[in-house]
């Protein structure tokens, strides 16, 4: 079975459409205010995505293009964008320059406007369980699209390969809480892990999130399981008009006859985190006007 999370995503943008829609005519509109710090074709390819995910639901959007030569010029702005009342979520895209201070960014952004989710706050607030909590929305997009497929991995082992702060870290939180859709037995692997191959052939759902293409190969997963494939790895075709392609961590074609269910790359765990950064605006919004949640 493909885990189309195109579709699912497109479902959930119809959702929030929706929601906003019943809105009373005179409230203002919920605001994404995204942040570039680079002239990298990638980091304006994924805002360019966002931006227009928000015009399709009718959540206002607003982009900044800044080259901060230093950490204190962007934390300035991110103190102008805290303080503006019609911000609801602010993005600021990864990765920085190399000589500005990731987690001193992190750090600055309002808890209750950090729909990314990287606020040391809300990650402490994910491990407790905390409803108010902005899950990173990775994580909760991979959580949304296994729910959405009646995909029940109560009791059940889940590989995640990768330890990131955005990916691997918050969707072991995430899915071991005790909570529905999640209740899962979480083990998390990185690149010191030993015995790789036979640790994943246990995982009843094994999730790749190594930025290595096509690095999960048929022969590391068990007949039955389901695959999540995070990887986006941006290979040479010089076929294609761009002059490449984009692929996985997981080698879709042989892995696919093999498992129960599988996600495509393109076309599911992408397009599913950009709907999670959809919603986690309208939970800000919620939120800050101190709404009762749809
Ligand atoms: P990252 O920060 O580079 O982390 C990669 C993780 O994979 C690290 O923990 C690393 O281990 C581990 N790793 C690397 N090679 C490995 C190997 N051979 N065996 C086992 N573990 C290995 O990457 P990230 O930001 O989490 O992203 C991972 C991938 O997901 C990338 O392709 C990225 O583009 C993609 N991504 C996709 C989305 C989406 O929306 N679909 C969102 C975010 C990221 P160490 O910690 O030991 O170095």
């Amino acid at each position: 079975m493909l885990l189309d999370g195109h579709k699912i995503a497109q479902a959930i943008h119809a959702e929030i459409k929706d929601v906003l829609q019943k809105l009373a005519t005179h409230a203002r509109k919920p605001c994404l205010a995204c942040v570039l710090t680079t002239k990298h074709p990638a980091s304006a390819s994924y805002v360019q995505r966002k931006i227009k995910a928000c015009h399709e639901v009718g959540i206002e959007s607003q982009v900044f293009h800044l080259q901060p030569h230093c950490t204190k010029e962007l934390l300035d702005f991110i103190d102008k964008l805290n303080l503006d009342p019609m911000v609801d979520g602010i993005l600021i895209q990864l990765p920085l320059p190399p000589h500005i201070h990731l987690l001193e960014v992190l750090e600055k952004i309002d808890p209750l406007k950090d729909v990314d989710g990287f606020h040391p706050l809300n990650a402490g607030k994910v491990l407790l369980q905390d409803p108010t909590a902005f899950n990173p929305c990775t994580p909760l997009g991979i959580k949304v699209l296994l729910e959405r497929y009646e995909i029940d991995i109560t009791g059940k082992h889940v590989v995640i390969l990768g330890r990131s702060n955005i990916v691997g870290k918050p969707l072991a939180a995430l899915l071991m809480q005790d909570a529905p859709g999640c209740n899962a037995t979480v083990t998390v692997a990185h690149s010191k892990s030993t015995y790789l191959k036979e640790l994943t052939r246990t995982a009843d759902i094994l999730v790749a999130a190594m930025g290595r293409p096509k690095a999960v190969e048929a022969d590391w997963v068990k007949e039955g399981a389901v695959v999540v494939d995070v990887g986006i790895n941006r290979v040479e075709a010089l076929a294609s008009k761009s002059g490449y392609k984009v692929i996985g961590d997981v080698d879709f074609e042989n892995v696919k006859n093999k498992c129960m269910a599988i996600t495509p790359v393109p076309g599911g765990i992408g397009p599913m985190t950009i709907a999670m950064l959809l919603k986690n605006t309208l939970k800000s919004y919620y939120l800050r006007n101190k709404l009762q949640l749809p």
